[in-house]
């Protein structure tokens, strides 16, 4: 690392000590664009990358609510407005209890770069919440969503912020947040996208972020002269990214074989087909159960409970070609990625937001597995998102078909985007280094153009 970027980095860490998923997303991409600040001294004069670190805005506020029986309960609600030079700040909302102020700075940070890299115009940003929707009645999230939206709303707008959903924040939350954002501010705008098809949602939103992940995991693989057809797959999470993953995973012939939640994880050696596809999906989307359940109803799986302690996930040991982590941050660490190594695995698409350790991007890199990081990989959600905005600035929707093919475009463009980045910088294959690069100079000359501000 040059030494301009490490005295950066010492600088960061210091002003925020307990933010360490931030200090590795910003340590990431720092390296990457190293030799390019090198180059443009236009960037270091303009203390580019210095202000590409610091978010625009952070609002953080509390939010009461009531249980059922009626006892008052206080959450902390966080929104993070990183960067708003190539368009209004997008990105999603997280209720999980480990939210905090660094993994949601760590979430806006990336969804900047993946935004860019999405070509359309949306600036980052990201929010959420410590509060944990498992369990809950539906009462019970509806007066927390009320509640968080009743301050949320001063600070969001079509052309000012435009939030999504993200762990925890599903069809339902964004119903919710929706309704009260409406009756507020009295205005019916595409403020948040992941809307109901009948009031202002695009087709394929929920799709978008599997499907997205398993197109450009297939343009990789065609690139390098393979296919998705017949492949064993290995997928974390059991959640909206995963769900859809499987789903586009089989429509491609492949063979999905696993899927987990955060008690454990299930293998299916004959592979998670249609159907067994189907009951996750009622399972997880309406009766919010466990994934235990797949393994109690289809006696060819086994479940294997996770042990928080242990220092590897077996879920990461199963013979496979290829993985898809959607289920969470840092979910993959060195000694996963010699085992997925090991167990044959040829590429890795990362369906969740930095599920993979600096240490296992470096094994999967010294092994030649090709390695897809989230910016580029996960970008679908978000593509589809723009979209949502530009069909609600029109009033127009458009079909199924229009948007899928368009979301195949995109992913198609961020592959080609990120391939040319790499090798006109001289790290030819490298994807990691590629989308950094092609998303920073798209987020920085925009920065350059608009001035000190
Ligand atoms: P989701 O529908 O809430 O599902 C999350 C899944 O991951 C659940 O199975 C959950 O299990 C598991 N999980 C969450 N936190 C965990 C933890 N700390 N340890 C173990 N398992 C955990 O969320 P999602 O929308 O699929 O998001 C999954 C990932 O994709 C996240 O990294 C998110 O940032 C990323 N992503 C999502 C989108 C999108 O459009 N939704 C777009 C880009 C990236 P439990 O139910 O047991 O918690």
């Amino acid at each position: 690392m040059s030494a301009y970027v490490s005295d950066l980095m010492a600088r960061v860490r210091a002003k925020d000590p307990q933010q360490p998923e931030f200090h590795q997303a910003a340590e990431e991409v720092a390296e990457s664009v190293a030799p390019l600040l090198e180059k443009k001294a236009e960037y270091r004069k303009r203390r580019i990358l210095e202000r590409i670190v610091e978010p625009e805005r952070v609002v953080m506020f509390r939010v009461p609510w009531q249980d059922d029986k009626g006892d008052v309960h206080v959450n902390r609600g966080y929104r993070i407005e990183m960067n708003s030079a190539i368009g209004p700040y997008k990105g999603g909302l997280r209720f999980h209890p480990s939210v905090n102020l660094g993994i949601l700075k760590f979430l806006a940070f990336e969804q900047v770069f993946k935004n860019a890299l999405t070509t359309l115009p949306m600036g980052g940003g990201k929010g959420g919440s410590d509060f944990d929707p498992k369990g809950k009645s539906d009462d019970e999230v509806m007066r927390f969503c009320q509640s968080f939206m009743t301050e949320l709303c001063r600070h969001i707008g079509p052309n000012t912020d435009v939030p999504a959903g993200d762990i925890g924040v599903g069809g339902r939350e964004i119903g919710f947040l929706f309704g009260q954002y409406k009756r507020i501010r009295n205005e019916f705008t595409g403020t948040l996208t992941g809307k109901g098809f009948a009031w202002g949602g695009s087709y394929i939103r929920p799709e978008a972020t599997g499907y997205g992940c398993v197109y450009f995991a297939a343009e990789s693989l065609a690139h390098n002269k393979m296919s998705m057809e017949g492949k064993t797959c290995l997928v974390s999470g059991s959640g909206n990214v995963a769900q859809y993953t499987v789903e586009k995973l089989l429509q491609l012939g492949a063979r999905p074989v696993t899927l987990s939640d955060s008690d454990g994880y299930i293998y299916d050696e004959k592979g998670i087909d249609n159907k067994k596809l189907e009951f996750v999906m009622d399972l997880k989307n309406n009766r919010r159960g466990r994934i235990k359940e797949y393994a109690d109803k289809f006696k060819e799986a086994v479940f294997t409970r996770l042990d928080p302690g242990a220092d590897q996930n077996p879920l990461w040991a199963h013979k496979a070609d290829g993985a898809f982590p959607s289920a969470t941050q840092n979910e993959i660490n060195g000694k996963d990625a010699v085992n997925l190594v090991k167990a044959g695995v040829k590429f890795v698409s990362e369906g969740a937001n930095m599920p993979s350790t600096p240490e296992a991007i470096h094994v999967f890199h010294e092994s030649n597995v090709l390695f897809h990081p989230a910016k580029a990989a996960n970008a679908g959600g978000v593509a589809v998102s723009g979209l949502e905005m530009s069909q609600n600035s029109m009033r127009y929707a458009w079909t199924r078909e229009e948007v899928d093919s368009r979301l195949h475009g995109i992913m198609k463009n961020i592959h080609t985007a990120c391939i040319e980045a790499a090798e006109k910088h001289g790290r030819k294959g490298n994807y990691v280094d590629g989308a950094n690069i092609a998303g920073f100079m798209k987020v920085a000359d925009a920065m350059l153009d608009q001035g000190l501000v």
